[in-house]
């Protein structure tokens, strides 16, 4: 078998098994361990694959298919972009909050995890502990009606009121958004 040929080989096993020792490998392929990190080395260099304590690993390049919202289509490349990790480790992209926990309420059985920015800072934390801002003064040109994502209470309190708009945790601005959507005209009803 020729080196091109034993990486290959390599980087199935990888993407079926995620992680293999190099004993393993050099047993499997009939060749020395020292031909095995040969091989290994430019998956290495490629960002390909990676060494870990217990072998090597597969490293998932892109488990995405598109960068587009999961949700609306548009492009998820923005700002405030929502990520939700699937228990089968794929990741979708959807462009904001609004659409994020609209989509988490339709297939939230299948999400392990729910990531979002920080509006202010831009740092990424959960959704499930962030406070969202619905029916503010404030135009985040992306899909209505917007939810607006703070880490901090205080800070969403602060925002609050130079915007107005109304303070929600996770569960009930998925609430509140389906109920505005239902009801688009309240969205300019204050509470
Ligand atoms: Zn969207
Ligand atoms: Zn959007």
């Amino acid at each position: 078998m020729l080196p091109a040929e034993r990486q290959q080989q390599i980087l199935k096993w990888l993407e079926k098994e995620k992680t293999v020792t190099v004993s393993e490998l050099s047993k499997r392929l009939d060749v020395s361990e020292m031909t095995i990190y040969r091989d290994i080395k430019p998956l290495i260099d490629q960002n390909k694959i990676l060494k870990t304590s217990r072998g090597i690993s597969f490293i998932q390049t892109s488990p995405i298919l598109s960068q587009n919202c999961t949700y609306c289509y548009k492009d998820a490349n923005t700002r405030h972009s929502v990520q939700l990790i699937k228990i089968d480790q794929t990741i979708e992209h959807n462009c904001c909050p609004h659409c994020g926990l609209l989509r988490y309420s339709d297939i939230e059985d299948q999400v392990s995890q729910i990531i979002c920015k920080d509006f202010l800072s831009g740092t990424t934390i959960s959704a499930k502990i962030a406070y969202y801002l619905i029916g503010a003064d404030f135009h985040m040109n992306c899909c209505k009606p917007q939810a607006i994502v703070f880490e901090s209470y205080k800070q969403i309190e602060q925002f609050q009121k130079g915007f107005g708009g109304s303070i929600f945790t996770f569960e009930e601005a998925i609430s509140e958004l389906k109920r505005r959507m239902k009801n688009p005209h309240s969205d300019h009803c204050s509470s």
